[in-house]
């Protein structure tokens, strides 16, 4: 399918599952993610308007980043380890998986080399899947408050992988979860500000995402495709 269908045909999709849930259109962001497609498509797919970029792996996001640079923001949303840290941090606006002190740590201690405040999602392992990277639930709060101490950190919100279910339905709960927790932080007024962001929501489930509160969703498959499909 043509990229301009594509991206079309998931704009109507998030505007429909706005309405069903009595959202704006404007809460809900889109991270086209980009790790199955080449260079060239996601050039495309920025020319055609999709200005935040997500990718899971470093350094193999480094040749779109040199093609694409500050045409986009850039989303880092795979598992990170503590000496690719600097290179992350050097061009991603968003770290989306942070789920440990001691890469937290790291975060911290490059952002400050580069000057920047460096705005991360807490990454929460909802469903509690071995597989999955995360914090669990049951220590998000403890973990949350030691972040309060990383200067050059801003937490924004919180990151959930839901499993993959054939009926996305199932996915509802991991997501009503992450946003409850959400609340519970800032009920518990852990940060100094409330954090209003969910990145949550894949190709599979992000309509069910929408509606339960996702101001991010990252989407792969179902927005630039994959590498096999046909380019135009
Ligand atoms: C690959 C990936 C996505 C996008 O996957 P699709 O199912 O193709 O939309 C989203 N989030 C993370 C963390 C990913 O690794």
């Amino acid at each position: 399918m043509d990229l301009r269908q594509r991206i079309n045909d998931v704009e109507n999709e998030i505007q429909r599952a706005c309405e069903r849930s009595g959202r704006e259109r404007s809460e809900v962001h889109v991270i086209a993610v980009t790790k199955y497609i080449s260079t060239a498509r996601a050039m495309e797919a920025v020319q055609l308007g999709c200005k935040h970029i997500g990718e899971n792996r470093w350094p193999d996001a480094l040749e779109k980043w040199e093609a694409i640079g500050d045409q986009a923001t850039w989303h880092f949303i795979g598992q990170l380890q503590r000496r690719k840290v600097k290179h992350v941090v050097e061009r991603f606006s968003y770290i989306h998986s942070v789920d440990r002190w001691s890469l937290a740590e790291e975060i911290g201690k490059r952002a400050e080399q580069s000057n920047k405040i460096q705005n991360c999602f807490i990454q929460v392992n909802v469903s509690g899947e071995q597989s999955k990277a995360g914090v669990s639930p049951n220590d998000l709060f403890s973990f949350a408050d030691e972040l309060r101490s990383i200067e050059h950190m801003k937490v924004i919100g919180l990151m959930t992988m839901a499993p993959y279910e054939s009926n996305p339905e199932h996915t509802r709960p991991v997501f009503q979860q992450l946003r409850h927790l959400r609340d519970q932080i800032n009920e518990r007024q852990i940060f100094e500000h409330p954090l209003v962001h969910l990145s949550m929501g894949m190709s599979n489930d992000f309509t069910i995402a929408i509606e339960e509160g996702a101001t991010w969703v990252r989407l792969g498959s179902v927005l630039v495709g994959k590498d096999e499909d046909p380019i135009e």
